[in-house]
């Protein structure tokens, strides 16, 4: 920015319009007491600027659209699935990928297999949806953000990251209680903050050390891998993609929301490398999600050909 401004041009050309309807101020403020300040029960049209959520408030790409009409609903084997399953592995070569619906699908699945009563999950920060998945075994979901995570007004590069100390604490404690450490990238329930990958490889070497799995939370994993780029020493020069590889190469498995960074407005998947756990997963998984091989998901051509 040496000549004091610049301007972005956005690599991309609007499609589609979709009008908006404009309320006064004062039919805002009707429609806000109406529903008693519960942003919950106002009517989307009411709505000019939706900050409700950052759940599928992305617009798909042409390429996104065009994979719908490609997609292929033939109940096993679809050839969209397996491109569904190439764009997956490509970022996260895990051995098992389960398409759902959308991330809190993938949640519920996971945990009632590796959830249920006594048991323990540790996270950074648990999202909404994971914690109520996890509470809704019987379990209990544990968050151990850093100290600096939960203050405001501190300044760090990754409030999002993990407090180590404390997860040992926790493992020493209730080790046997815990199936599995998650990591939530970014950390969306504490403030969309990021993780470092050196928090994640701390991490790694303590689950190595009791013997537990590490899954990730990877919804917002495009947005983490900026920041470690743009503010972790030794990633200026290393690819998005490849310091996705890398955070991915740490983990055991994953559960993702295609909503959030695939940029997708429906979908999701659950992805890990153990084989009891793929067995168990997939019987749950024909119950509510579908076949596996089933799968046409937007979210191909996003992870892809962005
Ligand atoms: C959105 C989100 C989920 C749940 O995904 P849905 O597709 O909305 O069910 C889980 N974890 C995190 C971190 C999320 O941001």
């Amino acid at each position: 920015m040496d000549d004091g401004f610049r301007t972005i041009i956005e690599p991309f050309r609007i499609h589609s319009v979709e009008p908006m309807r404009m309320l006064s101020r004062a039919e805002r403020q009707e429609r806000l007491a109406e529903v008693r300040y519960n942003l919950f029960a106002l009517r989307a049209d009411d709505v000019l600027i939706d900050l409700l959520t950052d759940s599928g408030t992305g617009a798909m790409s042409s390429e996104q659209w065009a994979a719908v009409q490609r997609g292929n609903e033939a109940y096993a084997g679809a050839p969209s699935w397996y491109r569904f399953e190439a764009a997956v592995k490509d970022l996260f070569p895990f051995r098992h990928i389960l398409p759902t619906h959308q991330g809190r699908a993938a949640e519920r699945i996971l945990f009632s297999v590796v959830g249920g009563p006594g048991r323990v999950i540790p996270n950074n920060t648990h999202f909404d949806t994971t914690r109520a998945n996890i509470e809704a075994t019987g379990a209990e979901a544990v968050d151990l953000v850093i100290l600096e995570g939960s203050q405001p007004r501190t300044e760090h590069p990754f409030k999002g990251n993990m407090d180590v100390a404390a997860l040992e604490s926790l493992l020493d404690e209730r080790g046997d209680d815990v199936p599995l450490v998650m990591i939530t990238i970014t950390n969306n329930s504490g403030g969309g903050q990021p993780v470092s990958m050196a928090n994640v490889r701390a991490v790694r070497e303590v689950c190595n050390r009791y013997g537990k799995p590490l899954f990730l939370d990877a919804c917002r994993f495009a947005e983490n891998a900026w920041f470690i780029k743009t503010r972790e020493p030794g990633y200026a020069d290393v690819s998005v993609a490849d310091i996705v590889r890398e955070m991915a190469s740490m983990a055991d498995g994953m559960t993702m929301s295609a909503k959030k960074d695939p940029l997708a407005n429906i979908g999701g998947w659950l992805a890990f490398n153990d084989d009891w756990l793929a067995e168990q997963c997939r019987n749950l998984q024909i119950l509510t999600e579908g076949f596996r091989r089933t799968a046409g998901s937007p979210a191909v051509t996003s992870t892809r050909s962005r």
